[in-house]
């Protein structure tokens, strides 16, 4: 799936490998396409709107969970974005409907039964291995879906400003090992180049201090921008 500026995420990590004269190659994986699972060190899923979730479910299931399972197991990086949180857990509840997940985090979406949205600019507080310190990504969410983490499962990061996972826990997204998930799209990279550096430098099996610097004035303004909208 693909939709509010998923392809803007993929740029932004190109960009950055460029600058630094890291490799970088996106290898796009559609319907009925196979996934290698050892071929590649971050997978990305996209996110969309219940209709494309329903298409693209079925195939992640038949076409594409294994490898995912595997891809995490040896410690790749797997990142879904809105819909594609909801596809890395179990199932997605929409009234009588269920649209299978991979279950590859412990966690269900539930879309509310009067259909609202919880949409809005949205600050989130994270804790990531290898930062000293809390950081804040801010960015945009807009989903019909209710996100319910099972027991012992740890968010992303907690809501600053808001909605969330379900609009009353505080939690954000999920942070299983490699797995990443988060409600977070409107571009999110191009507004947190720091969590773009982490995502590579993750990835790559570095430290994130020992990527090399880069001349980050205008993402920094980006980053600002997205935080003032969201109140923080
Ligand atoms: N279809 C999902 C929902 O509305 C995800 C939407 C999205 O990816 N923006 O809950």
């Amino acid at each position: 799936m693909n939709i509010y500026a998923d392809r803007g995420n993929m740029l932004m990590l190109e960009r950055r490998c460029a600058w630094r004269g890291l490799g970088f190659t996106l290898t796009a994986a559609g319907l009925g396409d196979a996934v290698d699972p050892d071929a590649h060190d971050l997978f990305y899923l996209g996110g969309g709107q219940d209709r494309d979730q329903r298409l693209c479910a079925q195939d992640l299931v038949d076409t594409k969970c294994d490898a995912l399972h595997a891809a995490a197991a040896r410690g790749a990086l797997v990142l879904g974005i809105c819909g594609g949180i909801q596809l890395l857990g179990h199932h997605y509840e929409l009234g009588d409907e269920r649209v299978p997940g991979i279950g590859l985090v412990d966690l269900h979406t539930v879309r509310a039964a009067d259909g609202s949205r919880l949409i809005g600019n949205v600050a989130i507080e994270v804790r990531l291995p290898g930062l000293d310190g809390p950081r804040v990504l801010a960015g945009f969410e807009n989903h019909g879906g209710r996100t319910m983490l099972g027991t012992g499962v740890h968010p992303l990061g907690r809501v600053l400003r808001g909605h969330g996972n379900d609009g009353r826990s505080g939690a954000e997204g999920v942070l299983a090992g490699t797995v990443i998930g988060t409600y977070l799209h409107g571009p999110l990279l191009p507004k947190n180049a720091w969590f773009a550096d982490w995502l590579l430098a993750t990835a790559l099996g570095l430290d994130p201090a020992a990527l090399a610097p880069l001349d980050d004035r205008l993402e920094d303004a980006a980053h600002a921008a997205a935080r003032r909208a969201a109140g923080v």
